[in-house]
């Protein structure tokens, strides 16, 4: 892999860092994109720099098919002793779930519901290390069931999962789960499965990201996960608290036949000051936004309504 000479400023301490030129400056991966044709020259760097002694400076960065810097998505500063050595192992056990993952993981970043099967203690520690590293707001999650009457007992026969729930059970359930929640993206840990699970290119790049990282640099994984997750969770609150702020009533005629996400989109370009909306950068905005579409409409009653106005009349119209 031929390094790149690009520079930028640091968005942590505002020094410029040359990248290829530094023995200071640590990059753990290029990473093709994958997305439509606008987005394909772009690749995304994650840069380590020792900018001050003792203190490691992160910055996530795009640069485009001519190695020229476009811009930096998340900037943060690594403390040398706060990840521990049990964070590591989280990440590096989830990893080995293999190519399905980063399916896993979109459902996570987005808050849908999921069930996980499998062992009672590979579920509970399967829930709690999603959530730990990947939920960008709270789940619910049961208990784990052993007996499909007792799922069936809390759930019914035939259930539509609440957004943010997570529901675990015995592995030998698998086949009831699937009917019981039919519309629930399904979990099978035994066999590394995900039935009707949703992927994205977010988290394709973060597996490949995190898989790129040498083994002995485990510290470097955890600061990836945390900045990236810390980058959506601030650009949510971002996004909801000015559209809380300014949208109107208005606005929202006339998107019954917008999807979630052009919903969001157009929303987004209409509401929020120009600033904003600028700072989110076109190239990298629409894969964050599917992410983080389903929450933006779930904080944001206004939206709340018209999406759920929409499905009712697109009920409606069904043969
Ligand atoms: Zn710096």
């Amino acid at each position: 892999m031929v390094r790149p000479q690009f520079s930028f400023m640091c968005g942590v301490c505002k020094r410029r860092i040359d990248v290829g030129s530094s023995h200071l400056v640590r990059m753990y991966m290029k990473e093709p994109s994958v997305g439509p044709a606008l987005q394909s020259s772009l690749d995304t760097y994650y840069v380590e720099t020792q900018c001050v002694p003792g203190e490691i400076h992160i910055n996530i960065v795009v640069v485009d098919a001519n190695g020229r810097y476009r811009g930096t998505k998340h900037s943060t500063i690594r403390s040398l002793s706060s990840v521990d050595e049990e964070s590591i192992d989280s990440l590096r056990k989830m990893l080995r779930f293999g190519g399905s993952f980063s399916s896993i993981l979109t459902m996570v970043l987005r808050g849908e519901p999921l069930v996980i099967c499998g062992e009672e203690e590979a579920c509970q520690y399967w829930s709690r290390a999603l959530t730990r590293f990947f939920a960008i707001r709270t789940y619910e999650t049961t208990e784990w069931f052993s007996l499909i009457e007792e799922v069936i007992r809390r759930f019914g026969t035939r259930a539509d999962l609440r957004h943010g729930t997570m529901v675990l059970c015995d592995a030998g359930l698998i086949n009831h789960a699937l009917k019981v929640f039919p519309d629930t993206a399904v979990v099978e840990l035994r066999r590394r499965t995900v039935h009707r699970g949703k992927d994205s290119v977010f988290a394709k790049n973060l597996v490949k990201m995190l898989n790129a990282i040498p083994a002995s640099e485990g510290k470097a994984m955890v600061t990836l996960v945390n900045t990236q997750i810390d980058g959506l969770r601030t650009l949510l609150t971002d996004i909801v608290q000015q559209l809380r702020e300014r949208i109107s009533d208005t606005l929202i005629v006339g998107t019954a036949k917008m999807s979630e996400i052009e919903l969001v989109e157009e929303l987004m370009r209409k509401t929020l000051s120009p600033d904003l909306y600028a700072s989110l950068g076109e190239h990298m905005k629409h894969e964050e936004l599917f992410l983080l579409a389903p929450h933006i409409i779930r904080a944001v009653k206004p939206l709340a309504d018209a999406v759920s106005a929409t499905l009712e009349r697109a009920d409606k119209t069904r043969p």
